[in-house]
Formats: C-alpha cells, sequence, structure tokens
C-alpha cells in the first residue's frame, strides 16, 4: 500500500514550525539515503541480481541539500547519511561539506553515517576534517571467508583496513553486526571482547523482513533476547540510559567496561519514542521502515519550491504510523523495498 496524499492548495505551515506527528512524537532526526548502490551484496539486505535505480532518478547534492536544509528549519539536529553505501556515491565529500555547514551554524548538532568500511581509508580524514565526530560501522564477522560470503563480494581485509584509519583519525566507531543463527551466533562474544578491547562501541541487530532476498530469513532469526540471556552467562551486565538517538537500547559489560547496544525490531518494539523519518536518493519520505507510508518530496519540490514543500512535510506527519509491522509468522517480507532503499 502506498500512501501518497497530494498538497491541498490552501494548507499553509510555518517554515521554523516543529515537526510533530499525530501520536506527539516530535521528528528530529533525518536518514538520508544517498544512494541505493552499494559495493556489496549483503545476503539479508540485498537479493544477489539487484537492479539499482537509473542516476537521473536519483536527487542531485543540490535537491538533497534544499530538502536537508527545510528539515533543519523544521527542528531536525541530527542527520545520518546512509544508503546503499553512501561512501560510493560520486563526489560524496561535496555533499558532507554541504551539509556540514549546518554543524558550524549549530543548527544541527549531528551529522554521521552508517558506512560498510570498504571506503573509509579513503574518506577518514575528510570526514573529520568536515565535523563527523562519530560513525556506524557494519561488521558481521572476523572471519575473511564468511564475510567474502555474507556481503558476496566485500574484502574484510578492506573493511579491517577501513576502520583502523577511522581510528586513527579520531572517529568514534560503533559497530553494527546483524545476529544470525547458524551464521554468527558464535562470534558474539569474540567480537564484543575485540571491539571493547579497541574502544568501539557495538549494537546487535535482529535481522528484519525487508524485501525479497535469497534464503529463509525465519531460520537464520536470532533473537537478542536469547543474545543477551546467553551473553549474562559470561559478563555482568549492566543497564545504562546511554542514548545515542537511535533504537537501540544499551548494557554496560562491566567485565570489558565497553557498551554493548540491542536493536529489537522483531522481539522488543521500540516505536513509541520514535524520532525519525528515512529520506531516498530519488526523494521519498518514508514515516516508518517497517511500513510503506511514504511521500514523495522531489517533485513538489521542482514544481513549489521551498513553500511546497514545507507544506508536504506538515501532511507527511500526519501519515508517520503509530509502529511498524514486523512478523516472522508471515511468510511474505513486511515491504516489498529492501533495506539498502531506505537506509539502515
Ligand atoms: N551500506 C551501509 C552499511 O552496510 O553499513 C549502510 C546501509 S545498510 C542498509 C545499514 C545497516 O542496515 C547495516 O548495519 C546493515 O547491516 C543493516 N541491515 C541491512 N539489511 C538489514 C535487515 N534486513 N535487517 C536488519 N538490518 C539490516
Ligand atoms: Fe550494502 Fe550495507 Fe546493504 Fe551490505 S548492508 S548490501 S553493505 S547497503
Amino acid at each position: 500500500m502506498n500512501i501518497n496524499i497530494k498538497t491541498p492548495q490552501n494548507s499553509t505551515t510555518a517554515p521554523s514550525a516543529p515537526l510533530i506527528d499525530n501520536f506527539g512524537r516530535h521528528v528530529t532526526y533525518l536518514r538520508v539515503s544517498v544512494t541505493d548502490r552499494c559495493d556489496f551484496r549483503c545476503t539479508y539486505c540485498m537479493s544477489e541480481t539487484m537492479k539499482f535505480l537509473p542516476k537521473k532518478e536519483v536527487l542531485s547534492f543540490e535537491e538533497l541539500c534544499q530538502i536537508i536544509e527545510i528539515f533543519v528549519e523544521r527542528g531536525v539536529n541530527k542527520i545520518r547519511l546512509t544508503g546503499g553505501e553512501p561512501l560510493v556515491r560520486k563526489d560524496i565529500m561535496q555533499l558532507v561539506e554541504r551539509i556540514s555547514k549546518h554543524l558550524s551554524t549549530g543548527s544541527l548538532n549531528e551529522l554521521t553515517l552508517t558506512t560498510n568500511g570498504s571506503q573509509l581509508k579513503r574518506y577518514a580524514k575528510q570526514l573529520v576534517d568536515n565535523g563527523i565526530k562519530r560513525i556506524n560501522v557494519s561488521l558481521d564477522t572476523r572471519d575473511s571467508e564468511k564475510f567474502t560470503r555474507i556481503t558476496r563480494r566485500g574484502k574484510l581485509e578492506q573493511v579491517l583496513e577501513g576502520i583502523d584509519a577511522a581510528d586513527a583519525a579520531g572517529l568514534k566507531i560503533k559497530l553494527n553486526m546483524v545476529a544470525m543463527r547458524d551464521f554468527n551466533e558464535h562470534e558474539i562474544t569474540p567480537m564484543i571482547t575485540w571491539a571493547h578491547s579497541r574502544g568501539f562501541d557495538l549494537t546487535l541487530i535482529e535481522e528484519m523482513p525487508l524485501g525479497q532476498v535469497s534464503g529463509d530469513r525465519r531460520k537464520r532469526f536470532l533473537s537478542l533476547r536469547e543474545v543477551r540471556d546467553n551473553l549474562a552467562k559470561d559478563f555482568t551486565l549492566e543497564k545504562i540510559d546511554h542514548q545515542s538517538g537511535g533504537p537501540a537500547r544499551y548494557v554496560r559489560l562491566n567485565e570489558t567496561g565497553g557498551r554493548v547496544g540491542f536493536i529489537t525490531p522483531m522481539t522488543h518494539n521500540f516505536c513509541e519514542s520514535c524520532n525519525r523519518v528515512r529520506l531516498t536518493c530519488t526523494g521519498r519520505l518514508y514515516l516508518c521502515l517497517g511500513r510503506e507510508n511514504q511521500m514523495d518530496l522531489r517533485q513538489p519540490l521542482r514544481e513549489h519550491g521551498k513553500d511546497g514543500l514545507n507544506k508536504i512535510l506538515t501532511q507527511a506527519m500526519s501519515i508517520k504510523p503509530k509502529g511498524h509491522d514486523f512478523d516472522y509468522s508471515r511468510i511474505d517480507p513486511a515491504t516489498d523495498r529492501h533495506m539498502s532503499v531506505t537506509g539502515g
């Protein structure tokens, strides 16, 4: 179901009105998927034969910046660049530099990104130079054969070098690890110990049924409740209030002193505190990762400029759903959309 509301001619919105949805949630966090393309094809994220968007459908940097500016004027104070792989978009640093101007003015508190790490060696220093302080790097295994298997083409060595470069450049790193039964469940403890020994936080993620991929997601689904119970046998888990602005809930491991986050869309719904929306590289605004509620921003921007968009953003708030609809008891994925379209 696509929900796509047309702009009523007479609706107006103050350019600085905060973005508040029908459930009183204040949207202050925008995730921007700058490309649907990627140099990897992670098996849980994409199919082997992904068809990518024609380049002409993708928003220009100018258009992305205009949209971002309106969000910032309306109270968004955190932006995460994602994808696909954000660092494979051509001239990506030009976009980072332009968005980082909002950091300098103080309108934006944080600009960050989620990356697979493959291009970090090349870009780590420039990210720091543009005001980025912390990044999320996805790493599901530290076994090079398994890494190439899960990413279908990635090289672990390249990613580890990228992580080293990011660390050396002074970026704070959080690792993202999708927990998968019979794939990396026995690597979780060693990965945490390694991450903490390097001073990185680590967040575990439950696999979500987004888009059709090969294999049966239900067979490899690993509940983080189970993972947490197992971790509690080896470590003392102290609940902490740490917030990274996203859906992760954190514990500190007394033995390592480091933090572990749990993103549990499948076993524990965190929608009541959702403060974010997602923009695709073609200008579709998705109000929830797990639902199809979305609005097109590209056409109103092209036809009516910033004024047109302001109205659309106000309307978009009214279709932000109360929560997602993930459920492994159904065979079909929750959405046709792969994670790479809206980003993580
Ligand atoms: N390419 C970048 C990366 O891999 O970090 C950014 C985009 S990727 C879609 C963002 C995050 O989503 C990654 O941490 C990835 O592991 C996660 N992800 C992808 N598909 C997922 C799924 N079906 N369920 C849960 N997490 C998923
Ligand atoms: Fe690419 Fe990230 Fe998806 Fe892997 S998870 S295929 S790296 S977009």
